[in-house]
């Protein structure tokens, strides 16, 4: 039984279309990232989860019972929040029981769990200090150990690390799943950060402009993105024309085998597959020292392709790739800007 369902939400603000029949499924034990463009309506379908937004249609089950008319405090759910939402003036100690105290267990017992979960977090012997004298990663994690001392089997997560500095992100970011996941959890985490997604999600739900454009495992939206938005979003792809005619594509002035319907298509291959060596005439327009490899930029047969690569490069060289990871979409209609465009 999938721990969270909705089932055709739909949410307006006026004229604001936030969230448009949107159906997604989620299972008991599942970490879950919902990935997608500043406004495409992540943070509004994780309130609606939680209760703090109604739909204007559509359901919600937690556990397969329909959740929509409960109010937030009733639904058995943790929620943490970017900004932390620490109380300033209250103790270390008595932010992490507050959850628990507010659900009417006695103080001494709430204090205990508080402790438990403070030291899960790293924060045994800053009980007695105010959250102000934390740092922003200490705090968030106070806000994770007062999430998880209430005991709720669902936690739900907005923009949880991006107050953070990229460092401690990273390293709260492995914490965070190694908690959710020893404690069974079940995790909704809202981001815009592709890399926080693929190094989190059991399952990565792709929005944009308030729809489901793809559910899938890291792997599978990576391999396969299901079309030209998530192949961009994901990753940054190159995206080389094609002309299809007979059966050949043809593409960066070779002909190659193509079992799809005659027209124009755009084909995405990723940077790493792009390798220097025999192959398509090429010249290095620019190159930039990333640390582990460098980042090339290279024209060939009129079109810039990205490659990344740990080899040393310049002027006039030659590139191959592997045509099976070429992945063909056909041309969109209203232009490849605007297709991958939020
Ligand atoms: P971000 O990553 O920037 O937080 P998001 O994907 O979480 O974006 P939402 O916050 O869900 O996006 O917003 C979706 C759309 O709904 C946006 O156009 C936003 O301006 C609008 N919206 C959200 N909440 C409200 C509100 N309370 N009143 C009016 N419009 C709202």
């Amino acid at each position: 039984m999938p721990s969270v369902e909705t089932k055709g939400i739909s949410k307006n603000f006026g004229p604001v279309v936030a969230l448009e029949n949107v159906s997604i499924s989620i299972a008991d034990g599942e970490y879950a990232v919902l990935l997608g463009p500043s406004g495409c309506g992540k943070t509004t379908l994780l309130k609606t989860i939680a209760g703090i937004n109604k739909p204007d249609a559509g359901g919600v089950l937690i556990n397969g019972s329909d959740v929509t008319d409960l109010p937030p405090e009733d639904r058995g759910i943790g929620f943490i929040f970017q900004n932390y939402a620490l109380f300033p003036h209250m103790s270390v100690l008595d932010n992490a029981r507050y959850g628990l105290m507010a659900r009417g267990s006695d103080p001494a017992t709430a204090a205990k769990i508080a402790r438990e979960m403070l030291s899960l977090v790293m924060l045994e012997g800053r009980e007695g200090d105010l959250p102000t004298t934390l740092s922003g990663g200490m705090q968030q994690r106070l806000a994770v150990s007062r999430a998880l001392a209430t005991g709720s089997h669902l936690m739900l997560l907005d923009e949880p690390l991006s107050a953070l500095d990229a460092k401690i992100a990273s390293g709260l970011r492995v914490e965070l799943r190694r908690m959710v996941k020893e404690r069974g959890l079940t995790a909704i985490h809202v981001t815009h950060s592709q890399e926080e997604a693929m190094m989190l999600a059991d399952k990565i739900i792709v929005m944009r402009a308030g729809t489901v454009q793809q559910v899938g495992t890291p792997a599978e939206v990576y391999n396969n993105p299901a079309n030209l938005f998530v192949a961009g979003f994901i990753g940054e792809p190159n995206f080389i024309l094609a002309s299809v005619k007979h059966g050949k594509a043809e593409l960066l002035g070779r002909n190659l085998k193509a079992e799809l319907p005659d027209g124009e298509y755009v084909a995405m291959l990723r940077q790493e597959h792009v390798l220097f060596g025999s192959g398509v005439e090429a010249k290095v327009r620019s190159s930039r020292l990333m640390g582990p490899y460098t980042h090339y930029e290279v024209e060939a047969a009129g079109q810039v392709l990205k490659v990344r690569s740990r080899e040393q490069q310049a002027g006039s060289v030659r590139i191959s790739f592997d045509e099976n990871k070429l992945i063909f979409f056909p041309y969109p209609a209203r232009g490849l800007e605007a297709e991958l465009s939020i």
